[in-house]
């Protein structure tokens, strides 16, 4: 299809009767094809399995502790070590948990809620409301914690090199804005890595709350699509050296590395911060589950273990991610409908589809048995300002059912767009 917007009214009516044909086509395949979450595949999570023996009879780490009993709430330090390093941190400042960096995010925000943290005057659940920034399209479970303790979510448009920073900085004034997310590598769905400057411009930034706190979910730090690793800025050192140490708290897991449901989550941030979470942690934990610890210590032995563990992630998903964009690509460029990311790395590709028809595709491929994420769910309260934007999951579903998928979704997005002309 040539750019629909130099068709004419009787080109576009035939288009679309072409269109329709190639629809019913699809529906009658009958699939069911799913292109929503982003899960590690088998055969990404089949590279982790020696995990499933380890760590053996051997239950002691380096240091001789017993990984069997209670206790240690940093985490072992020599697994602390190897993710420190990977994630450009001192050692003493990366605690190492239990499965899910997603729920220390959220039991972070709850304990300010409850308690505030070092630089709060008081509970933010105290204060007349709170607002969080989310750089948007962003990470859906992020805004779901927002959404369900009623944080007000403020989108910032986000960019190739991170949050549009002009909104931020005029946002961030505001005393009541007490967060702002970020995922600044192969950020969730876009791709975009967010560059030095912008690093640095949200580590020194004034803001309006004393008590102001950068989520930095570096849920993608090591997931590199090419054979070029995204940089690691050391937020916690620029934050340190602008007078704001306390401002970022770190978050990194192997969910996306070992495996998504069993792995080993990380929380980073300044001294005070450390000592902060641990004290109300301590409340609810003797200890992370080490012998856990221990296995991906043993597994990985080192840094380059799991950037070598990577590249072989990487050679299950950037053929998966190539196929998709090659597929929009082909069906889609010259229509001239939609727009997309290339990621380097990560999970997601995101796509743009004419304005006004991301949830009539979503629904159009539905009927045809492809299952997308909901219209929206990229954005704060689930609403796309635009209804345009849908996120691609192409991890998990084996390379045949990816492209047929991918195919359908084109049908979909095309037959939307000439739908939305013709009306
Ligand atoms: N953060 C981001 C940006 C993610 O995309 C995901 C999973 O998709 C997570 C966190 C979840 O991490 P975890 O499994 O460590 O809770």
């Amino acid at each position: 299809m040539v750019s629909i917007e130099t068709l004419s009214r009787d080109e576009l009516q035939n288009e679309a009767d072409k269109l329709k044909d190639l629809y019913s086509a699809l529906k009658a395949k009958n699939f069911t094809l799913d292109l929503t979450r982003g899960k590690p595949s088998p055969e990404q999570l089949d590279l982790a399995g020696e995990l499933l023996s380890l760590p053996g009879p051997d239950y002691r780490d380096g240091k001789g502790t017993d990984c069997r009993n209670y206790g240690g709430l940093d985490g072992l330090p020599e697994l602390r070590a190897i993710f420190a390093e990977l994630l450009g941190m001192p050692v003493s400042n990366l605690l190492a948990g239990n499965n899910a960096s997603l729920e220390i995010m959220h039991d972070t925000i709850a304990f300010q809620l409850l308690t505030g943290n070092p630089d709060s005057v008081r509970p933010w659940s105290a204060e007349p409301g709170i607002k969080f920034l989310c750089p948007s399209p962003g990470y859906d479970r992020h805004f779901a914690i927002c959404e369900h303790y009623g944080i007000e979510m403020v989108p910032v448009p986000m960019l190739a090199d991170g949050p549009d920073m002009d909104v931020v900085t005029e946002f961030v004034n505001d005393p009541q804005v007490k967060g702002l997310w970020a995922v600044p590598i192969y950020s969730n769905p876009t791709g975009a890595v967010f560059s030095e400057e912008v690093t640095q411009q949200l580590a020194s930034m004034p803001t309006g709350a004393p008590d102001f706190r950068i989520y930095w979910d570096n849920a993608y730090a090591v997931h590199p699509l090419t054979e070029r690793d995204a940089p690691v800025y050391d937020i916690l050192g620029m934050a340190s050296e602008a007078g704001f140490p306390n401002r970022p708290l770190i978050f990194a897991s192997t969910s996306k590395i070992t495996f998504a449901g069993a792995g080993v989550s990380f929380f980073g941030g300044s001294d005070e911060n450390i000592a902060w979470y641990k004290n109300s942690l301590g409340k609810a934990s003797i200890g992370p589950d080490k012998i856990n610890q221990l296995r991906h210590l043993r597994f990985f032995k080192d840094a380059s273990g799991v950037r070598a563990h990577m590249a072989r992630h990487r050679a299950i998903l950037a053929p998966k991610f190539q196929a998709v964009l090659d597929i929009l690509d082909e069906r889609l460029s010259e229509s001239k409908v939609a727009t997309w990311t290339e990621p380097e790395g990560g999970y997601f590709i995101s796509l743009d589809v004419m304005d006004g028809t991301a949830k009539r595709t979503i629904q159009l491929a539905k009927e045809a048995g492809i299952a997308l994420t909901a219209a929206g769910s990229a954005f704060p309260y689930g609403r796309d300002p635009n209804d345009r934007n849908i996120r691609l999951a192409p991890s998990f579903p084996s390379m045949d059912d990816l492209r047929a998928a991918m195919d359908g979704v084109a049908t979909c997005v095309l037959l939307a767009a000439a739908e939305k002309k013709l009306s």
